[in-house]
C-alpha cells in the first residue's frame, strides 16, 4: 500500500510548459492502491488532482501545493476482441499504445486529438474532439462504458443506461466527479492504414469556411490552417485540408499500411538529434519570425504540389506534431498559451476576425492557428457547439506575458458576447464570471449539484477547477 511518505514533491507543468505548480505526486503501479491512496489523502486534508499524461495545455491536471496522481501508469490493455471492435482499458493507456494493438486487426479509435501521447483517461475526462467532430461526435460518443471511483472509495460502473447522469457528467467533467479506473471504447474498421487527402489555399476566412462547408460533401477529416500573418480583405486567409477514408479494396496493399511500421515514413524532422529541432526553430518565437514563419507556410501551400490528391498515413494525418521532436521546447523559457474557442455557425467568422484583428494590433500574432468544424453533444459539460473553432498558440515572450494576459481576457469576452464557449484543457486565463456567461446557467448548476453528491469534501480538485470552476 502506498504511504503519505511515497507522494514525491515535485515540479509538474500544463503542455505548454507556462503554468508550473508543484505539487505532491502519487503514482499508483495497480488500480487496488487507489481507494487507499483517496482516503489518506482526504484524511490528511489534502486535495486530489487526476493526471493522465499531461498534455492539457495549461492547469487542469496541476494541483499547488496538493496531490497529484499520476494516472500514467495504469497503462494495461485489460481486452481486445478484433471480431467487435471492443476494447477495454486500463485509464492510462494512451491512444498511441492503442492503436499500435489494434491497426494489425483493422480498427483505429473514432475520435483522436492531435497527438496521440494523451491517456484514454485524460481524453474521456476532457471529452477530446478530432478532426471529424463535425460528422461524427466527440470522444464520449465511443465511450461503451466506465468504472468511476468516486471520493468515498465505492466504484460504479456507468453506460448510457446505467448511472445515466453520472456517465454523461463524468465524460467531459475535467476529473472533478471521480476517476475513471477501466474504460470500454468502440474502435472503427477502416480497410487501409491511409487516408486520401487534398489541401486548398483560400484567400479570406470567408472563403476558408466556404470552402470547409464544401469540403463536407467528400470528406471526413477536415481541417484548416491560418496564415496569421495576412490582414486586411486577405484576414484569416489558409490552407484548408480534407481527408477520407479509403473503401474496401482501394488500397492495393492494406496488409503493409494496415501495420505499425507501415504507419511511419521516414522524415528530416524524425532523423534530427532530439535538441537540434527547439534550437533551430527558436527564431521562429520572435515576433518577425512568427510574421515570417506563417508568410512562409501559406507560400508553400500555393505550390501545385501542395494542392494535388495524395495518399496520408492515419498516423501522419492526425498527429503530424508528435513527428517533430521536442518542437514544445521551442516555446522555452516562458512557454505558450493556446487559446481554443468554440463559437456558433452564425457569429464565428466575426469572432474569428476579432480575435486576429485584435491580437495584430496588441503586436501579439499567434504562431499557430488551426480552424475546425464541430457538432454539438448531450455531455453535461459539453464545449462543443455546432459551429467552427479556432485554436491560437501564443508564445510567451519575455517581458510581454501581461500584455498577452490582458489580450486572453479580452478574447474570452469576445468570445462570451458571441454565444462561444472555451475549451478547460486547452485554457489557462480564463475566468469563473466568464465561464457563467459561457455555459448554460442549468448545466454549470447540474454539474455543481452533482459535485456536492458524489463530491462533498470536494477531494477532487485542480488549478483548472478553482480558477474557472467554482461557484460564486
Ligand atoms: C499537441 C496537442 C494537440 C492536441 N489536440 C487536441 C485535439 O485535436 N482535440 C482535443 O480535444 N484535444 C486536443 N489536445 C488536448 C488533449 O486532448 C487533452 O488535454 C487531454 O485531456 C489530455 O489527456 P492527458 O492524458 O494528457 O490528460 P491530462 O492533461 O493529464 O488531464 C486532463 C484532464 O483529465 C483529468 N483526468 C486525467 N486522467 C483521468 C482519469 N483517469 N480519471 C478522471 N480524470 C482524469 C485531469 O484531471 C484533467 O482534468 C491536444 C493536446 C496537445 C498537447
Amino acid at each position: 500500500m502506498m504511504t503519505v511518505t511515497q507522494w514525491r514533491e515535485q515540479q509538474l507543468t500544463g503542455w505548454g510548459l507556462r503554468n508550473v505548480s508543484r505539487c505532491r505526486v502519487a503514482t499508483p503501479e495497480h488500480i487496488e492502491e487507489l481507494p487507499d491512496i483517496l482516503e489518506q489523502a482526504c484524511l490528511a486534508g489534502h486535495t486530489i488532482a487526476p493526471r493522465g499524461a499531461g498534455c492539457s495545455y495549461g492547469d487542469a491536471s496541476l494541483n499547488d501545493g496538493q496531490i497529484v496522481l499520476d494516472l500514467s501508469h495504469l497503462n494495461r490493455i485489460r481486452e481486445w476482441d478484433p471480431d467487435s471492435g471492443q476494447v477495454t482499458v486500463e485509464p492510462g493507456v494512451t491512444i498511441d499504445q492503442l492503436w499500435r494493438r489494434t491497426i494489425g486487426d483493422g480498427w483505429w479509435p473514432f475520435v483522436v486529438p492531435g497527438t496521440s501521447a494523451v491517456t484514454i483517461g485524460g481524453a474521456a475526462s476532457a471529452n477530446a474532439h478530432g478532426k471529424n467532430n463535425w460528422q461524427i461526435g466527440c470522444f464520449g460518443d465511443f465511450i461503451e462504458s466506465f468504472d468511476l471511483l468516486l471520493p468515498s472509495g465505492q466504484t460504479i460502473t456507468c453506460s448510457r443506461w446505467d448511472e445515466s447522469d453520472l456517465f454523461h457528467a463524468a465524460i467531459g467533467g475535467l476529473g472533478m466527479l471521480g476517476i475513471f479506473t477501466s474504460l470500454t471504447l468502440q474502435l472503427r474498421r477502416i480497410y487501409s492504414g491511409q487516408l486520401a487527402e487534398v489541401q486548398r489555399a483560400y484567400h479570406s476566412l470567408d472563403a476558408l469556411l466556404d470552402g470547409l462547408e464544401e469540403a463536407t460533401y467528400w470528406a471526413t477529416d477536415i481541417v484548416g490552417w491560418i496564415d496569421t500573418s495576412a490582414s486586411g480583405t486577405q484576414l484569416g486567409r489558409g490552407l484548408l485540408k480534407a481527408g477520407r477514408d479509403l473503401f474496401p479494396n482501394e488500397d492495393p496493399h492494406p496488409e503493409r499500411t494496415l501495420s505499425v511500421g507501415g504507419q511511419y515514413r521516414r522524415s528530416l524532422a524524425r532523423m534530427l538529434p532530439g535538441g537540434l529541432v527547439p534550437r533551430l526553430a527558436k527564431p521562429m518565437t520572435t515576433r518577425a519570425g512568427v510574421w515570417a514563419a506563417n508568410r512562409m507556410q501559406w507560400l508553400r501551400g500555393q505550390g501545385r504540389k501542395a494542392s494535388a490528391r495524395h495518399y496520408q498515413t492515419y498516423v501522419g494525418a492526425n498527429f503530424p506534431l508528435d513527428a517533430i521532436p521536442n518542437w514544445r521546447d521551442t516555446y522555452r523559457p516562458g512557454g505558450l498559451i493556446q487559446h481554443q474557442s468554440m463559437v456558433p455557425a452564425e457569429t464565428a467568422a466575426s469572432a474569428f476576425k476579432e480575435f486576429l484583428a485584435r491580437s495584430q494590433k496588441a503586436g501579439i500574432a499567434p504562431s499557430f492557428a488551426v480552424l475546425k468544424k464541430h457538432r454539438p453533444d448531450n455531455f453535461l459539460m459539453s464545449y462543443l457547439v455546432d459551429g467552427y473553432s479556432l485554436a491560437l498558440d501564443y508564445p510567451v515572450r519575455r517581458g510581454e506575458e501581461q500584455r498577452l494576459l490582458r489580450l486572453l481576457h479580452e478574447l474570452n469576452d469576445v468570445l462570451a458576447d458571441h454565444g462561444g464557449r472555451c475549451y478547460f484543457v486547452k485554457d489557462s486565463v480564463v475566468t469563473a464570471e466568464q465561464v457563467r456567461r459561457m455555459y448554460p446557467a442549468e448545466k454549470l448548476a447540474q454539474f455543481h449539484a452533482l459535485k456536492r453528491q458524489y463530491d462533498p469534501m470536494g477531494l477532487l480538485s485542480t488549478n483548472l477547477y478553482r480558477r474557472a470552476l467554482t461557484m460564486e
